[in-house]
């Protein structure tokens, strides 16, 4: 299995760098192969997905790549589906499954803005009860499994974010634990791998990647399978912090996602 990575943004959404200059640099590790996965347009918040009127232009610049650079990698047109997407789902190669937001009262609530966010979004939504904003979460990422377009499932715990030495909330909390399972099993049943996703560690948000090792065994023993990306916003972190889940997740197989996209 070559190097490669399937979730990585560009300047059509909140990314750094130009889809070309992307290629460039996956050419430069040695990469096999890349997938583009712009976020998806979402018109209930258009902070940080593509535009509506750009769509069209990502779909072929990617093509354009994919045929100039066909002699030295694979290059795959996706997008990160988020479940309040309102995207028309033409031209795509592959779908990265994702929850940013918890729907309250009408409003989205965005899960990977910031701790104080996650915080004060609970006292108000909530009713101070950080482990029912994760009940919530978990109870979004279980619609994944509603999706028509349903593919690999991105950052599984993301609501862990702001928490990985326990800040917010206990992580062995039998609330907790017992929200991520049922999601899990949820999404297990349809077949489609998860992630690694070392993407908060490029973003010094955190030192370890998503999923949480527990997450991932449970995953393994239910018969979940994985692949690994780095959820890239940055052409110099394609393969951030790729050795590192070697040592992480030792005994977990990693698939190669261009197998599930050919
Ligand atoms: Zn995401
Ligand atoms: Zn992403």
């Amino acid at each position: 299995m070559g190097l490669s990575n399937f979730h990585t943004h560009t300047t059509y959404c909140d990314g750094k760098h130009s889809p070309e200059e992307m290629v460039l640099s996956a050419i430069e590790n040695k990469m096999t192969a890349i997938g583009f996965s712009v976020h998806s347009y979402t018109s209930r918040d258009l902070s940080y997905c593509i535009k509506k009127d750009k769509i069209a232009d990502y779909i072929k610049e990617i093509n354009a790549l994919k045929e100039k650079y066909k002699d030295k990698i694979n290059i795959y047109c996706g997008t990160e589906l988020d479940v309040f997407s309102d995207m028309d789902l033409d031209g795509f190669e592959y779908f990265l499954s994702a929850v940013h937001y918890i729907e309250k009262d009408g409003k989205l609530l965005t899960v990977d803005g910031s701790a104080k966010e996650q915080l004060s979004d609970t006292d108000k939504y909530f009713d101070g009860d950080i482990l029912s904003y994760c009940e919530a979460y978990y109870e979004t990422v279980k619609k994944i499994a509603d999706f028509k377009n349903a593919g690999f499932i991105a950052h599984f715990d993301l609501v862990t974010k702001f928490n990985e030495n326990g800040e917010l909330f206990d992580e062995k909390h039998p609330r907790y634990v017992k929200a991520w399972q049922d999601a899990a099993l949820h999404l297990i049943k349809m077949g489609i791998p998860f992630e690694i996703n070392t993407g908060a560690i490029s973003r010094g948000a955190r030192v370890t990647p998503y999923p949480r090792r527990e997450i991932a065994d449970f995953i393994v023993e239910n018969g979940g399978k994985f692949i690994l990306t780095s959820d890239c916003h940055h052409k110099d972190m394609l393969l951030c912090a790729f050795d590192k889940v070697k040592e992480i997740y030792k005994g977990i197989e990693i698939l190669d996602f261009e197998d599930f996209v050919k």
